[in-house]
């Protein structure tokens, strides 16, 4: 059985392209090209040469000393915090500009709930000097001011979505809209292992750098490629798809999923989408979502933006059904000590996103000489109001 997804664009039940008739010559356009531009030679190396020198990648792999100490085990960290940006997204982010500016577009549209993916995307627009539209929420607008401001500053015009909660699902659903209206010049930046088949394993290709790094880093620290343990949280499942990416047959690595709880899974205000979560068509892919009994989408709840999301991508829809990946949910509460607990053990602020991963070395238990790896998706920068009003700092 293979974990990836197959040439109809499924992974085992989960995934396809459940779209508007109006979509389909721009999601087929990109279907028929994206295996074959990134397979170029002069593709990979502008992708690896700015990955290299303005993303700051290799990340590195870090091992941590004191943590390791207290849980009795090998724990190191991918230092995806370290990425331009201060998170994975901009892997992504990269590799779709490029692909965009080998199809010809000239004009570059994408969603954002927190402002993360809109300030990855509005950067590369900068660097290739594209038009950049980013939809966001009016309700996300007023809640995450500094990034509408960053994506303001790197040139990108930031649309309000008026309908609906006024937050991702419905800026998500503004960009559909353009991409429809404008499908000769547009290219649609997704930010996530989500959407319509290839957006799912075009995002995870372009994440899956961390996982190669990891086995390259592992090998010269440990003299051995594979870890026993993977650990990712998963909002949309784009870090997690990378950091998963190379070791999805290896048996021997467990492979660990980390979703939002929010105030507890059975609370009604959560967003841990595989324990919730039943068979539906979200954004153009059929996968895991939170819905009501007749199939009306429930909103979710995170303390963190980031995860804070109805719907899982479709690899790992498919990890969870097969049982290859074992899901675990982690409140808010825990995710936020974790997130003081890993700044004072380790000097490491964390995205509040982040620090749900690590709220598993309480809920599991590891041999001492296991080998956890943690991706450590983000730095905590962008969280530090929400820090500062949970704990009265
Ligand atoms: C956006 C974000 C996430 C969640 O998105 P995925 O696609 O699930 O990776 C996780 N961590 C950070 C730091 C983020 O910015």
């Amino acid at each position: 059985m293979s974990y990836n997804v197959n040439e109809k664009g499924y992974y085992g039940e989960f995934g396809g392209a459940f779209i508007p008739e109006m979509l389909y010559p721009n999601v087929e356009e990109l279907r028929q090209n994206y295996l074959k531009i990134t397979a170029e030679p002069e593709f990979q190396e502008e992708f690896d040469a700015l990955l290299k020198e303005y993303v700051g990648r290799p990340t590195p792999l870090y091992f941590a000393k004191r943590l390791s100490e207290e849980y009795n085990t090998k724990i190191y960290l991918k230092r995806e915090d370290l990425c331009h940006t201060g998170a994975h997204k901009v892997n992504n982010t990269i590799g779709q500009i490029l692909l965009a500016k080998r199809l010809g577009k000239k004009r570059i549209i994408a969603e954002t709930g927190a402002g993360q993916h809109g300030v990855a995307t509005a950067t590369v627009c900068a660097l290739m000097g594209l038009e950049c539209i980013v939809y966001m929420g009016e309700v996300d607008i007023k809640r995450q001011a500094p990034n509408v401001a960053r994506m303001k500053m790197l040139g990108a015009e930031v649309r309000p979505a008026k309908s609906g909660s006024k937050t991702l699902k419905d800026a998500t659903n503004e960009a559909i809209r353009d991409w429809i209206n404008n499908p000769v010049d547009t290219y649609y930046i997704i930010g996530s292992v989500v959407g319509p088949h290839p957006y799912p394993d075009m995002v995870a290709r372009f994440q899956s750098v961390i996982s190669k790094e990891i086995k390259e880093q592992l090998l010269e620290k440990e003299g051995k490629e594979n870890p026993d343990y993977v650990i990712a949280c998963v909002g949309g499942g784009s870090n997690a798809a990378g950091t998963y990416y190379h070791f999805l047959d290896e048996k021997e690595v467990n492979i660990i999923a980390v979703e939002a709880a929010g105030l507890g899974v059975d609370s009604g205000e959560s967003a841990a989408t595989s324990a919730l979560g039943k068979i539906g068509v979200i954004h153009g892919s059929k996968t895991l979502l939170m819905q009501t009994n007749d199939g009306q989408i429930t909103e979710p709840y995170s303390i963190s933006a980031g995860l804070d999301y109805p719907g899982v991508g479709p690899m790992h829809a498919n990890l969870y059904t097969t049982g290859r990946a074992q899901f675990i949910s982690i409140t808010d509460a825990q995710a936020m000590d974790w997130g003081i607990k890993l700044s004072k053990m380790e000097g490491l602020i964390p995205a509040i996103e982040s620090a749900h991963a690590f709220a598993v070395l309480d809920e599991m238990k590891f041999k001492k000489d296991d080998i956890v790896v943690i991706n450590l998706s983000g730095r905590g920068d962008k969280d530090l109001n929400t820090y500062i009003d949970y704990f009265k700092l």
